[in-house]
């Protein structure tokens, strides 16, 4: 499980949206409102806010 880097509090589950898109959202939506359309996106936030991650690495 992944928790979520914006809230830390609660953690990211995917869901599809009314177009069936994949989206990312924060289980303690609607108090965070953390979205993401992909991991690759949510991971490449999280390495820049903790160490630099080069890539190909994930
Ligand atoms: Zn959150």
């Amino acid at each position: 499980m992944v928790s979520c880097p914006q809230c830390h509090m609660g953690y990211l589950q995917e869901m599809e949206d009314a177009q069936g898109n994949l989206r990312i959202a924060c289980s303690e939506y609607p108090v965070c409102r953390f979205e993401s359309d992909s991991w690759e996106t949510i991971y490449a936030d999280a390495a820049r806010f903790r160490h630099p991650v080069s890539p190909g690495q994930i």
